[in-house]
């Protein structure tokens, strides 16, 4: 549902402004952009957590 951000600006918000917290589920609120990292930080637990913003889930990254 989240098209590809390739050459994408971010003025163009297209992006969420909140994301799901891995830790607790809670809400987490947009810090701003490290590179292609979207950083937010959890209303409910206070857990920074950052998102790929290439992809459409802020899945955790995978690790094998
Ligand atoms: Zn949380």
């Amino acid at each position: 549902m989240i098209n590809a951000i390739f050459g994408h600006d971010y003025d163009h918000d297209e992006h969420a402004d909140t994301a799901r917290c891995p830790e607790c589920g809670g809400e987490g609120v947009s810090m701003g952009f490290l590179g292609r990292l979207q950083w937010f930080r959890c209303r409910a637990c206070g857990w920074d957590f950052p998102v790929d913003t290439r992809q459409a889930a802020p899945s955790p990254i995978p690790e094998s």
